[in-house]
């Protein structure tokens, strides 16, 4: 979880408005509304960046192979 104080001054890299951070399965993200997109939090670290964001449909396509990825660990 990131703190609250450091996702207020957070914003989008692409349209600048505020983003909310998303928890779905073991994965965290920032979403921006406004642009439909996804940015990664790695190890704690927001990845504010335009080319790492994700629509959708990526977003959804790493969850799965993350999620997978763990699956095989626990075996
Ligand atoms: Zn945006």
């Amino acid at each position: 979880m990131l703190d609250t104080n450091l996702l207020a001054i957070l914003a989008c890299p692409i349209c600048k408005n505020s983003i909310t951070q998303i928890e779905e399965g073991i994965e965290h993200a920032l979403y921006c509304s406004a642009c439909e997109l996804y940015y990664p939090i790695y190890k704690g670290i927001p990845i504010l960046l335009k080319k790492e964001a994700r629509t959708r449909t990526q977003w959804e396509v790493f969850l799965e192979k993350e999620a997978l990825a763990t699956y095989k660990e626990d075996r």
